[in-house]
């Protein structure tokens, strides 16, 4: 396929983290007008602060770049603004649905409430999707080393929120040092108010993270999984069960969940049957969009034109969102595949 014609695709984004979108350039106004001083030189270094190098040394590094940006989204102003320009950025790439997800116990060093901070970037979401006509939700996150008593709030006011486009949980951070099992209750309780839950497993621990997310925590989805392969069961469990993985492949070379990009997963993952999708993890911080990712996945994994079609198809599947939704997205990227002219895999739909 042709490179100029990635960014036309129509795409959909299941795994974008708030705080690894911050544009840099927001991030020096920010810190401007709330008097924060961020030691940058210029806009250059300050880029370089906010963007993880092509490979570090673990997840825990990588996690590192989010400090700044945590530092500068403590306001209701600075929120808004950031979930708006997200949510805008995606618009630009064509992001015809795209699932915002952040940690809401992340954002109250500055004093804000839970609630408070979930309206604010509510609400920079949904004038962000008034004014590009995309379809823009919700997942909270609760924190691996957060407590128990965090991590309810977070999962309550997920189900107070989501009539303001709140559509699921999920659980995020240090997956070798707080292991999924000590968060079965917070996520029995998303399970018994009805929260669709995805979970982060198989990126940083092996396989079994990804068997205890989904036999414990009642994961729908899981975020990465690119550790599956380790395990012949747990692959048939996953497939058995239709289990989308939400795979984030810049991303996943960056925190070496694998060793280098060629040794992803992703090509025998879909060619065996998997639900892979295609996600940016965190535009800033992995230095990525959606185009470039299939970019990429065209460049070094000859994904074809019917490979896109079928990660997008996915990707619909395994949207948390209503059957009528998924029925809207699925017929409007049959015609905009149709008027690209791509019309291989027709069938397959
Ligand atoms: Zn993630």
């Amino acid at each position: 396929m042709e490179m100029s014609l990635m960014r036309r695709l129509p795409k959909i984004e299941l795994h974008c983290h708030l705080d690894g979108s911050m544009r840099p350039a927001t991030a020096a106004q920010i810190a401007e007008e709330e008097g924060i001083e961020l030691s940058c030189a210029d806009l250059r270094e300050l880029t370089e602060r906010m963007t993880a190098p092509p490979s570090c040394s673990s997840l825990v590094e990588y996690l590192e770049r989010f400090e700044l940006p945590l530092l500068l989204m403590q306001t209701r102003s600075a929120l808004k603004r950031i979930a708006y320009e997200a949510a805008e950025d995606a618009a630009l790439d064509n992001v015809r649905y795209v699932e915002v997800r952040f940690a809401p116990q992340l954002h109250t060093r500055g004093g804000l409430s839970v609630d408070e901070i979930v309206t604010a970037v509510a609400e920079g979401l949904s004038e962000a999707e008034a004014r590009y006509g995309h379809c823009v939700r919700m997942i909270l996150i609760c924190m691996r080393h957060h407590g128990q008593m965090d991590n309810e709030e977070v999962v309550r006011a997920a189900s107070r929120f989501v009539s303001l486009g709140v559509v699921g949980v999920d659980l995020a951070g240090d997956e070798a040092g707080y292991p999924n099992e000590l968060h079965a209750e917070v996520f029995e309780l998303a399970h018994r108010l009805g929260l669709p839950i995805t979970i982060h497993a198989g990126e940083a621990a092996g396989a079994c993270s990804i068997r205890c997310a989904v036999e414990k925590l009642r994961a729908r989805r899981i975020g990465h999984g690119v550790r599956l392969r380790e395990d012949a069961e747990v692959t048939q469990l996953i497939r058995e069960r239709r289990i989308p993985l939400e795979l984030c492949v810049i991303s996943n070379v960056q925190t070496k969940a694998v060793p280098s990009m060629d040794h992803h997963p992703i090509r025998d993952y879909l060619d065996s049957g998997l639900l892979v999708t295609v996600n940016t993890d965190n535009p800033t911080v992995s230095g990525t969009n959606q185009t470039r990712e299939y970019e990429n996945l065209a460049r070094r994994f000859r994904f074809s034109e019917r490979d896109i079609k079928n990660v997008a198809r996915h990707a619909i599947e395994a949207a948390f969102v209503d059957e009528e939704r998924k029925r809207q997205l699925k017929a409007s990227f049959e015609r905009e595949w149709r008027e690209l002219g791509l019309t291989a895999g027709e069938a397959q739909a």
